[in-house]
C-alpha cells in the first residue's frame, strides 16, 4: 500500500492548510484518502497533492467551489480561457462603474449604467500623447433618431464602434468600453486582438442576457504598441486609414458582402460604394462568443495622419474628399469636425464617427 501523509505533513507540501482541506474534503473536492477510525485523523496519498495544488490555484484565481468540482472531472485550457475571459469582462464591469461613479460625485446629474457611457457623451474628445495627438468627434446625422455610435479615444488606444439592432447603442458603448479596459492590462498585439475578442464576448454575453433588444456592433480601433508600430483591429465595416505623403490607405479590411466580391473580381470599388448589399456585414461583435478579429501591424512615421471612421463617413463622402481634407485641415479635432461636416452637410442618413491621430 502507497505510504499515506498525515494532514499536516500534506499541508505543509500542498501549501493548503488543514482547514481549508477539511473545507474542500467537506464540499467533495479533495476526499482524504484514509480516516483513522478510533481519531478521526486524516491521511492524504501524495499522489492527491497534485490536484490539491490546482484547487489551491483556481481558488486563489476566484473560481467558486462548485465550478472547481466540476472542472476537476474535465479539466480543460478552454474552461481556463472562458475564466479569464470572465475577469476581464468583471474587470471592464467595474471599471465602467468607477468611472461612472467619478462623473456621478462630479455632476449634479444622477447618472445610471450602462446607458451613460462617459465617451460618448463627450460628443468632441482630444488627447495628447508624447507623439500623438487625435481629436475626435461622433454625430447622430440628421435622420436616425439616436447616435448608436461609439468613440474611444484613451491613452495610447483608439477605437471607434458603429452599433446595430435596437441594442445598438448598447452595444458599440460596451465593445469599446471593454476593449480600451482589456487592452489596458496588455499593451502589445496580441493584447489589442486579445482585447477585441473580450469586447466581442462582453457584447455577446450582453446580447445573450435577453432582457435587452437585439444588439450589434462593429469595431476598429488603433493601439501604439511600441516605439515604431502601431496595430489595428477591425470587426464588421468600421475603418482605419493612413494618410501617407499626401496619399490615403485603408489599413482595414471590411467584412462585408460587398468587400468579398470586390476580392472575389465580381465587381469594382465603385460598384461596391452603390451596391445593394453594402450594408450586409458577414462578421459583428454579439452573434456569438468568439469573433476573429482581423489583426495588422501598421508602421509609421512623423507627419502621418490616422482615420478611424464609421461607414456613415465613407459612405457619405469619398476617399478624394477625405483626401483633400486630411491634406488641408490641420489639427486633429478640426480635421474631424470638417470631415463629419462634409458627410453629415447633404443630410447624413446614418451616424458618423471620426477618430483622427496625428504623428508628430
Ligand atoms: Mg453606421
Amino acid at each position: 500500500m502507497e505510504e499515506l501523509l498525515p494532514i499536516g505533513e500534506f499541508s505543509a507540501r500542498c501549501g493548503l492548510s488543514a482547514k481549508m482541506l477539511r473545507t474542500y474534503a467537506a464540499a467533495g473536492l479533495l476526499t482524504p484518502a484514509a480516516v483513522d477510525r478510533e481519531s478521526g485523523y486524516r491521511y492524504y496519498s501524495p499522489a492527491q497533492e497534485r490536484d490539491a495544488r490546482l484547487i489551491g490555484l483556481l481558488r486563489r484565481a476566484g473560481v467558486p467551489l462548485g465550478e472547481v468540482a466540476v472542472f476537476l472531472r474535465d479539466p480543460t485550457a478552454d474552461r481556463l480561457d472562458q475564466w479569464e475571459g470572465q475577469l476581464d469582462d468583471d474587470l471592464a464591469v467595474r471599471r465602467e462603474a468607477l468611472a461612472a461613479a467619478r462623473t456621478h460625485i462630479a455632476t449634479a446629474t444622477p447618472v445610471s449604467l450602462p446607458a451613460a457611457p462617459g465617451h460618448r457623451a463627450a460628443e468632441r474628445g482630444e488627447c495628447e500623447m508624447e507623439r500623438f495627438t487625435a481629436g475626435s468627434v461622433t454625430d447622430r446625422g440628421s435622420v436616425r433618431p439616436t447616435n448608436q455610435d461609439a468613440v474611444l479615444v484613451d491613452d495610447r488606444v483608439f477605437v471607434v464602434a458603429d452599433g446595430t439592432g435596437a441594442g445598438g447603442e448598447v452595444a458599440s458603448a460596451v465593445a469599446v468600453e471593454t476593449l480600451c479596459a482589456a487592452y489596458g492590462a496588455d499593451r502589445t498585439r496580441s493584447g489589442l486582438a486579445s482585447a477585441s475578442r473580450r469586447a466581442a464576448r462582453a457584447v455577446w454575453r450582453r446580447a445573450e442576457a435577453g432582457d435587452e433588444p437585439p444588439m450589434g456592433s462593429t469595431l476598429a480601433a488603433v493601439a501604439v504598441v511600441s516605439e515604431d508600430w502601431l496595430a489595428a483591429v477591425n470587426v464588421g465595416d468600421s475603418r482605419v486609414y493612413r494618410f501617407s505623403d499626401g496619399a490615403l490607405h485603408r489599413l482595414t479590411r471590411d467584412h462585408t458582402v460587398v468587400e468579398d466580391l470586390v476580392s472575389a473580381g465580381a465587381i469594382s470599388a465603385e460598384q461596391a460604394r452603390r451596391h445593394p448589399e453594402r450594408s450586409i456585414l458577414t462578421r459583428i461583435l454579439g452573434i456569438g462568443p468568439d469573433v476573429e478579429p482581423n489583426v495588422v501591424d501598421v508602421s509609421y512615421t512623423a507627419g502621418d495622419r490616422l482615420l478611424l471612421c464609421t461607414d456613415g463617413l465613407f459612405n457619405e463622402i469619398d476617399d478624394h474628399e477625405i483626401s483633400e481634407v486630411l491634406s488641408t485641415v490641420a489639427g486633429p479635432e478640426a480635421a474631424a469636425v470638417q470631415l463629419v461636416r462634409r458627410a453629415t452637410d447633404g443630410g447624413a442618413s446614418d451616424n458618423v464617427s471620426v477618430i483622427v491621430v496625428d504623428v508628430a
